[in-house]
């Protein structure tokens, strides 16, 4: 019977919050139970059942189907080449200020999705509402389809994309600065523009080509360096060691592990270093081993070049770190956690579609590229003997892919090793000590990045506001916290944490002139509170007033 009452009572919960003089005058008095329940309340009974279900996937269906609204995202195709601004002005708002875009080439660790895909652009700007409460309507999710190479998706019947090859080179190049100039035309120089999931070559040729020339930037590249950086900051709180004064060892040298190296440099420049002495901090190791000079099995791209050593090849991570004897290891090779993202975002109002239940089977299923088990036993023994506290950063995910748990991590440098991971992990005891790994996320960044954005009028995004977010999430990590092992803020706390970095951002673009929107607000903490998006109930009743006695009828 508690089912039934459970069952009952979420059926019309989501309607009694109507208030007695509301159901009065929208004529449903009567039709719902007596009672008005407050939102707590009806937050209280949705969670009662939620906790009921077994399974991630009932109750992120559940989550879904508490949704009052099916907003998707907007679709364009490689075959509407030339009338891109056309399809923009079908999506019926007028003003927008925030587009996540993908081409889903590169979808988290799964590949290339395509059209699939689209539930990524919906969920970053549904974490831009539920983490920094940027107004949901000011946003729009864009898939743009120019065709998948991933077979299975070509020949499946229920694929619903272009089913065609994926279109490369010129054709792709005029479409995408079609597009971006259609944004411009209809909504705006100062609409931001977030890359999300592009194939890597694109990636880093779209982030150089539009950075300046338009409000751009990619969170896979920038957002995931931001949050690595600023976790590498709060270590060194407890290291003691001198950001410029440390060894980096990357596993991986994609989007993300590239970015992370460059924003590292640019620290580390704030710090005196030259490039060249910044670069003799950092080695990089991919798929093929120590990224060197003219190595003999090849594969340095443009952006590994930078990072290319003097050096005999080295094959083995193992080895790598043997030789150089880092105080940092940072590993980001495999998929980022969409659990992490569905999970937060499905919580709270969002606005998710059905794709995304595609994409998380796909992941359930699937996995990621990444290697478990990278960071050997040896590794962090090897660590753990150069470093009195070894930075031990494991960002790939999920859990089943990373390079090592948490667990390994602290047993393996008996307890003293700085850790962070991508997965969560629960709490680890280790010789009567209580360790709580912390997250590192992307999440705690772009959201705050764009409302400050989006607040105050950024035109150009530049790598100064990444440096200064790192530097200011690093300092949000308290004394507390880096007792207990963290180096990043309790992920509970990300909505005020957000808020506060939002408002960080905005003294930092005026200070240095990045902000056009005037006058500038005096007391920015309330200008940013009373921009956030709230979930909190608006009364249904316009505000009521009197004339003087005198006016009105007898
Ligand atoms: P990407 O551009 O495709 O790069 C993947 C990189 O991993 C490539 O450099 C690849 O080497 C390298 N790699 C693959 N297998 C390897 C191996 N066995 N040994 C050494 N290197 C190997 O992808 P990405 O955008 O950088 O994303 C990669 C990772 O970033 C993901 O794992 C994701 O978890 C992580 N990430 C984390 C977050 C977060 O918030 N925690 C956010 C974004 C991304 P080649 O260059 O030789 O192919
Ligand atoms: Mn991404």
């Amino acid at each position: 019977s508690d089912t039934l009452e459970i069952n009952y009572l979420i059926g019309m919960a989501v309607d009694m919050g109507f208030s007695l003089i509301e159901r009065q005058l929208l004529g449903i008095h009567g039709l719902l139970p007596p009672r008005m329940l407050s939102q707590e309340n009806q937050v209280y009974a949705v969670m009662q059942n939620f906790y009921r279900l077994d399974n991630d996937l009932d109750r992120y269906s559940y989550m879904m189907s508490l949704q009052d609204r099916n907003e998707k995202g907007l679709y364009i195709s490689i075959n509407d080449k030339g009338h891109v601004f056309d399809i923009l002005c079908n999506w019926p708002a007028k003003d927008v200020k925030a587009i996540v875009v993908t081409d889903g080439e590169r979808i988290l660790g799964l590949g290339d999705l395509g059209c699939f895909g689209m539930g990524i652009p919906v969920g970053k700007l549904s974490l831009y509402t539920a983490l920094a409460g940027v107004q949901p309507g000011l946003c729009l999710p864009i898939m743009l389809d120019v065709g998948t190479n991933n077979d299975k998706i070509l020949t499946d019947p229920l694929y619903i994309g272009l089913r065609q090859k994926r279109k490369r080179g010129q054709v792709y190049d005029e479409f995408i600065d079609e597009f971006m100039s259609a944004v411009v035309k209809r909504y705006g120089r100062d609409t931001l523009v977030q890359f999300e999931d592009f194939g890597n070559h694109n990636a880093f040729k779209l982030l150089d080509k539009y950075r300046d020339r338009y409000c751009a930037f990619n969170d896979d590249i920038q957002g995931t360096a931001t949050a690595a950086v600023a976790g590498i900051m709060a270590s060194l709180k407890i290291t003691g060691k001198p950001l410029s004064e440390n060894t980096y060892v990357f596993q991986g040298a994609g989007e993300a592990a590239i970015g992370i190296a460059r924003l590292l440099l640019m620290a580390m420049r704030e710090y005196g270093l030259s490039e060249s002495e910044a670069l003799q901090k950092i080695w990089m190791v991919d798929s093929k081993g120590l990224i060197v000079k003219n190595r003999p099995s090849g594969g340095v791209t443009e952006q590994k070049a930078l990072f290319a050593k003097d050096h005999v090849p080295v094959d083995t991570l193992e080895q790598v770190v043997k030789e150089m004897k880092p105080t940092c290891i940072i590993a980001v090779t495999g998929t980022e956690n969409l659990l992490t993202i569905l999970k937060i975002t499905s919580l709270l109002k969002s606005k998710l579609t059905k794709i995304e239940k595609i994409l998380y089977v796909f992941h359930e299923k699937k996995g990621a590229a990444a290697q478990p088990g990278a960071f050997t036993e040896q590794i962090l023994i090897d660590m753990a003997a150069f470093n009195d506290r070894p930075i031990i950063f494991a960002l790939s995910n999920p859990t089943s892919k990373t390079e090592c748990t948490a667990e390994e991590a602290y047993k393996f440098t008996k307890g003293r090793c700085v850790f962070a991971s991508g997965p969560p992990f629960r709490p680890v005891t280790y010789e009567n000590k209580v360790f709580h790994p912390g997250q590192g996320n992307n999440a705690y960044i772009f959201p705050a990045v764009a409302l400050a954005t989006i607040l105050c009028d950024i035109r150009t995004i530049t790598d100064e506001v990444f440096l200064e977010s790192a530097k200011f999430l690093a300092s949000m990590v308290t004394e507390k916290d880096l007792e207990e092992g963290r180096v990043y803020p309790p992920l509970s706390q990300i909505r005020e944490v957000s808020t506060k970095m939002t408002i960080h951002l905005l003294n930092i673009a005026y200070k240095k002139g990045l902000a056009l929107h005037y006058p500038e607000p005096s007391d920015k903490d309330s200008f940013v509170r009373a921009q956030q998006y709230s979930t909190e109930y608006l009364s249904c009743v316009p505000e009521i007033y009197e004339w003087p006695q005198f006016c009105s009828r007898i």
